[in-house]
């Protein structure tokens, strides 16, 4: 268990899957720069937020839910979190102004397109561990909205999904605690890294400096 102290941000087990060196960029170095990926993801997030808090059918959304779990150490802000009408499958919680029991069922948008690993599925499943611990129930499944194919993927909360989370959530801790930003691991997932003028620059300053090292030794 984590004191309240020790909270980081939630948004930072995506990140560390994405890649343990850009998770300590920006949460331990606090770099960030603004390009097209991230002003295009901020708008889409703004237009989530902004929206009202709805009531459709057997469904309740609200937006910029504040979450937050001791087990895992993480406190973020929730794109939105719909409350569907709980049934004897779905147990659920009263809400405020609202008859019956209702059961959450977090919804992340992302910009882009679904990715080949779990980083935005273990985003989610975080911000589901913290609703289960706010409101002492189960959550079984979300899902993610990508905005480039507009298309919903829902999301099983399972077992191996909780516990790579919680790996995560436990290794971006460790890292902050330890201060050491990772070195670069150049791959395929870099094309699309939102900070990759900052990381690569330093690569390529050091191969300047093994040229000329290697041309005065000469
Ligand atoms: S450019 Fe690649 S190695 Fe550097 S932070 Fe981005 S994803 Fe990581």
């Amino acid at each position: 268990m984590y004191r309240e102290d020790q909270f980081l941000p939630l948004v930072g087990v995506q990140h560390y899957l994405f890649c343990p060196r850009q998770c300590a960029l920006i949460f331990l170095e606090q770099l960030w720069v603004d390009n097209y990926l991230t002003a295009s993801g901020t708008v889409m997030h703004d237009r989530v937020h902004k929206g009202p808090n709805e009531s459709r059918g057997d469904i309740r959304t609200v937006r910029q839910l504040r979450m937050r779990s001791f087990r895992l150490g993480l406190t973020g802000i929730a794109d939105a979190v719909e409350f569907h009408l709980a049934d004897a499958q779905h147990p659920g919680v009263k809400l405020p102004h609202a008859r019956g029991r209702w059961y959450p069922y977090p919804v992340e948008y992302k910009r882009g397109r679904p990715k080949r690993n779990n980083c935005d599925r273990a985003q989610l499943c975080a911000q589901a561990i913290c609703l289960e611990e706010m409101l002492g129930l189960t959550i079984r499944e979300g899902a993610l909205f990508y905005g480039e194919t507009r298309h919903r993927v829902t999301v099983p909360l399972d077992t191996a999904l909780r516990q790579e989370t919680e790996d995560a959530s436990r290794h971006f801790h460790e890292m902050i605690d330890s201060g050491i930003t990772p070195p670069a691991r150049e791959g395929p997932h870099c094309k699309s890294c939102s900070i990759r003028e900052l990381c690569l620059p330093n690569r390529l300053k050091s191969a300047k400096e093994y040229i000329r090292r290697h041309a005065l030794e000469g």
